[in-house]
């Protein structure tokens, strides 16, 4: 299916969200790396998914129900074997707050390679229409609400300005000895999302809110290995 036939799918069956999977699909449509990732049912078919998959991989539980899969103990990172993945999800499936669920499955990921986390969201505003969001991820976020924002559709400069706008900006070009984060996979990927031909622009009027939270920029790549969409 392709990203503009996933849009009508959910939104002709009353789906407000997009799942994580249908996300990242979208998102790869726009050219925005996401992990390679499996879903499975049970642990029983991990075996046949891990085969296919390059290890270190995460698994993380798929619920309509479960909006911050963390906090409920939906998320395992860095398993290196079947048997570690299937661990993962027999205890996943056996805690009180995800049993008391609907489960549609575990999503079995690769681990994205090590870097910053970003965050690059989406929103629709009556009067602007398409607005693109941009900032670090964590505490950056959450607490001290370092972003920054433009209308779309954003140009190449924009999305330069929107990464040095924050206040962060010395920290993803690798203040006290981190690792700096790709400046031109970010300028990338804001474009992919808030740019004239992007995601945001092209489905205005499908897409009510975008989180990308968080895409990992290494100094080479920026991969997003979490999506919401709200329609
Ligand atoms: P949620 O936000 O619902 O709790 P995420 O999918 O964002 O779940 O995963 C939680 C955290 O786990 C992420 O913020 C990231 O730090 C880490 N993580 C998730 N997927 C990957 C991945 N593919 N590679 C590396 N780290 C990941
Ligand atoms: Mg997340």
């Amino acid at each position: 299916m392709n990203a503009k036939e996933l849009l009508v799918q959910a939104r002709a069956q009353g789906r407000p969200v997009l799942d994580e999977l249908s996300g990242k699909s979208l998102l790869a449509a726009y050219g925005i790396t996401v992990p390679q990732s499996l879903s499975v049912r049970t642990a029983g078919d991990v075996d046949a998914a891990f085969a296919k998959l390059r290890a270190p991989v995460v698994v993380k539980i798929m619920s309509p129900d479960i909006l911050h899969k963390s906090d409920a103990g939906g998320v395992k990172v860095g398993l290196k074997s079947a048997a570690e993945v299937k661990d993962a999800i027999n205890t996943m499936a056996a805690s009180p707050q995800i049993k008391a669920t609907h489960i549609d499955g575990y999503l079995i990921e690769e681990m994205a390679p090590a870097g910053q986390e970003i965050v690059i969201g989406g929103l629709r505003d009556p009067y602007f229409g398409p607005l693109v969001m941009v900032g670090l991820g964590g505490i950056f976020v959450e607490v001290l609400r370092d972003v920054s924002f433009r209308i779309c559709p954003i140009t190449r400069i924009d999305a330069e300005e929107m990464i040095d706008e924050l206040k962060g900006a010395a920290v993803l070009a690798g203040a006290r000895g981190r690792k700096p984060a790709s400046r031109a996979a970010m300028v990338d990927a804001l474009l992919k999302v808030g740019g004239e031909k992007g995601l945001l622009m092209t489905h205005a009027d499908e897409i009510k809110e975008a989180d990308i939270n968080p895409m990992i920029v290494s100094e080479t790549a920026a991969v997003a290995v979490d999506a919401r969409f709200i329609l």
